[in-house]
């Protein structure tokens, strides 16, 4: 079936300032990146911090604009739209962020925080928003009560709660979690997972996730990409990551998750070196510098995204035909 995200080639670079002089460089944030996702699916980027994976979350809410490539969404190609044409289209991709602290006003009341997007987006008596509200807050485990309290008066998962509300107020088709439980305490942790998962079935979402952390995306994903610096070295879905992922750096980042049947256990991967920086990204294979099975050629030649297996993408000279 048609996927409800399509990303294609998509770069976005940022100009900084750079030494004494504060000459001109350029940070390539997201290089030549694409991939799916399907209706209904939880699709999770993974991967270091300063790999892109926010910045690719926030290009495909429209929140940057790209610097090359293109993003459909829906059967619509989004990246060029104005201001006008895409205020229809906003409503339907929601973002749920890391810390939801700094996203809910400390002067608002709960219940205005959550009601506030039906205000900007939807023609409602104050009676209608209202009521409205109160379903919010009861589909995310919260009731009236709540609605009549201050942010700084809830704890941090109840915090996210109520910046997932505020999400699914305008019905979105499409919501993007950056880190959404990063802050909390794994126990609250898997009680926001498992409320994701069930507003997923309920509302018909589908989910991009943004995390760094590999136990929760192995908890909520159906399929997975991986990035390092700046590029999508692999998508497949999530056993297939797990059990057997392709990619060098795929592999040591897997490698430090724990199995829970000792016989399984493989071996830890450290890799060498830094993380280089996306200002000055090394020639060929960017993973070049780190990788455990570099060959000569990884130096000058960028390895092409390309399907391997059936759904299992892999940016990698070593699965080349011809270099195997
Ligand atoms: Fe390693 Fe070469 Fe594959 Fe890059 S292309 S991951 S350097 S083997
Ligand atoms: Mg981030």
């Amino acid at each position: 079936s048609k996927p409800l995200v399509e990303v294609k080639h998509l770069h976005k670079v940022f100009p900084v300032k750079r030494g004494l002089f504060g000459k001109k460089a350029y940070l390539r944030a997201v290089n030549d990146v694409s991939f799916t996702i399907q209706k209904g699916e939880t699709f999770s980027i993974v991967g270091e911090s300063g790999c892109g994976k926010s910045t690719t979350g926030r290009l495909i809410t429209n929140l940057l604009t790209p610097s090359e490539g293109e993003i459909w969404f829906n059967g619509q190609e989004i990246s060029k739209l104005n201001a006008n044409q895409m205020r229809p289209l906003r409503k339907q991709m929601q973002m749920v962020f890391q810390d939801p602290y700094a996203s809910l006003n400390p002067r608002m009341k709960i219940k205005d925080i959550v009601g506030e997007p039906l205000l900007i987006h939807e023609s409602m008596s104050a009676a209608e928003r209202e009521k409205e509200v109160h379903k919010l807050l009861e589909v995310v485990g919260l009731n009236s009560f709540h609605g009549e309290r201050y942010p700084h008066e809830f704890s941090g998962g109840q915090r996210q709660r109520v910046g997932i509300a505020r999400a699914l107020a305008v019905k979105p088709s499409l919501i993007v979690a950056d880190e959404p439980v990063s802050a909390l305490d794994v126990s609250i942790q898997s009680q926001v997972l498992n409320l994701l998962q069930d507003l997923q079935e309920e509302f018909a979402l589908t989910y991009l996730f943004i995390s760094h952390d590999l136990s929760v995306v192995e908890h909520i994903s159906d399929r997975i990409g991986v990035m390092y610096l700046g590029s999508m070295v692999e998508v497949a879905d999530k056993e297939t990551l797990y059990d057997k992922p392709l990619h060098p750096y795929t592999q040591a980042l897997f490698s430090s998750v724990p199995v829970p049947d000792p016989r399984l256990k493989r071996e830890r991967i450290v890799l060498k070196g830094d993380l280089p920086s996306p200002v000055d990204p090394p020639s060929g294979c960017r993973f070049h510098t780190r990788c455990p099975s570099c060959m000569e050629m990884c130096k000058t030649k960028v390895p092409e995204f390309k399907e391997v297996a059936p759904n299992h993408y892999v940016a990698c000279h070593l699965y080349e035909k011809g270099n195997e």
